[in-house]
């Protein structure tokens, strides 16, 4: 079947199609390579019962995935604050994740790796569940409209308040969405794109799926981790190049007037790299050079992890040629 024929379903979001599925992508579950038609999980699983299980998604660059071992330890990481033991190596999870994508003949693509805590009778204890549940997709990228990076976002500063740290941590990528998919809800209500959550204590944190800056006094301003937030990939690759080009970084906490009385503002995530903010609440933001530069070198450096991950070879991604 040519890719043109491909029926796109699901598409609902006004801004961006990146969710979108289709029946004839492959999907690897548990081991084996399905049509999505097949790709089932039981409904006795605790990740679609209690949300139990962790994910990641990794962007991929003409064939090669970007940053992929800081995702699966990331991954690690959070199953093992979640007592998760995943049953493939890191180098097995590699080998599936490629194997996913040459199965889709995908070379541009975004990538969901989840493990839930598996099938399991009722009740929460995890060791109901003997096997978790491994389950991969990749899709091909859809670029975010291209007036997002020149003109800017909205955002709004959400009611909906970031989990405790020490109730559920930010810094478990959780498949327990609910926090920020409450979050997302208030911006959409809004004409927003995304919603930025404050914590219990009125700082604030994060996006519902981002991280976010903002210049002050030509100081690039991002909240600390201690005020409970995902420790994005994407964020520490540009705290690590602002300071590398003798930018001034403050990881702090910050309250929502240290925002609206920035020079500029964006946010960070895998797919979307630097995103400029021209709207947070009521306040308006010019789309400056410093989130431009900035992405111009997050692009750089992308550029150059993909031709030296190529470089080294043997490549997996040569199968796809
Ligand atoms: N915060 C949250 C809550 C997220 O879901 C994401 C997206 N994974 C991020 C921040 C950004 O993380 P990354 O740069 O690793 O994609």
């Amino acid at each position: 079947m040519s890719k043109n024929t491909i029926p796109f379903i699901n598409c609902t979001d006004p801004y961006h199609t990146l969710q979108c599925y289709n029946d004839f992508m492959y999907v690897y579950v548990n081991g084996k390579i399905v049509h999505a038609r097949e790709a089932f999980i039981s409904v006795f699983d605790h990740g679609f019962l209690y949300g139990d299980g962790i994910y990641e998604t990794l962007r991929v660059y003409d064939g090669a995935v970007f940053k992929l071992a800081e995702h699966l330890i990331r991954l690690f990481r959070s199953a093992s604050l979640i007592g998760l033991s995943i049953p493939l190596n890191i180098d097995h999870l590699k080998i599936a994740i490629y194997e996913t994508l040459i199965a889709n003949a995908l070379r541009n693509a975004y990538v969901r790796l989840t493990v839930s805590r598996g099938k399991g009778s009722i009740g929460l204890d995890p060791d109901l569940c003997p096997e978790p549940t491994i389950v991969i997709f990749a899709q091909e990228f859809k670029e975010y409209p291209k007036e997002f990076y020149k003109n800017g976002i909205h955002l709004i500063i959400s009611a909906t308040r970031r989990n405790y740290k020490k109730a559920v941590s930010p810094q478990i990528k959780s498949l327990n969405f609910l926090n920020n998919i409450l979050a997302k809800m208030e911006a959409k209500k809004k004409n927003a794109l995304e919603a930025v959550m404050l914590n219990v204590h009125g700082k604030l944190t994060e996006g519902s799926v981002s991280n976010i800056f903002f210049y002050k006094e030509r100081t690039l301003c991002t909240p600390s981790l201690e005020c409970g937030i995902l420790d994005g990939i994407t964020r520490g690759m540009i705290i690590d190049l602002a300071l590398r080009e003798g930018i001034q970084v403050n990881k702090g906490q910050f309250t929502k007037k240290d925002m609206y009385s920035a020079e500029e503002v964006f946010i960070t995530n895998t797919t979307m790299e630097v995103m400029p903010v021209s709207q947070v609440d009521d306040q308006r933001y010019i789309v400056g050079n410093g989130a431009k530069f900035l992405r111009t070198i997050y692009q750089q450096e992308v550029k150059a992890y993909i031709a030296e991950v190529k470089a080294k070879g043997p490549s997996l991604w040569a199968e796809n040629e």
